[in-house]
């Protein structure tokens, strides 16, 4: 998938209120990962779908303000709304 210039804005804005749903920056900013790096972060994505279910985030320290922590401090940038969104689903990415 390449990403449009901006010169289609326009067309792009067209398509994506057309779409519908988020655009997923969490999986857009870590595209460029190696292999074992997104496996990780989909990993820890997991663990704070698993402890936000079972409320136990305080034990498990998984929660999604940990991960936009850790991501920023490794100079990924991703704001707590991005990455809250990929852990509900709300995104159209489907991971
Ligand atoms: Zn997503």
């Amino acid at each position: 998938m390449t990403m449009s210039p901006k010169s289609e804005a326009n067309s792009s804005l067209v398509a994506a209120l057309k779409r519908g749903g988020y655009n997923c920056t969490l999986m857009q900013a870590v595209e460029p990962l190696g292999e074992d790096e997104r496996q990780a972060v989909a990993v820890a994505v997991d663990n704070i779908r698993v402890s936000t279910q079972k409320r136990d985030w305080r034990k498990t320290g998984y929660t999604v303000n940990w991960l936009v922590t850790i991501l920023c401090e490794h100079g990924i940038a991703v704001t707590y709304r991005q990455v809250e969104r990929h852990v509900k689903k709300q995104c159209l990415c489907g991971a």
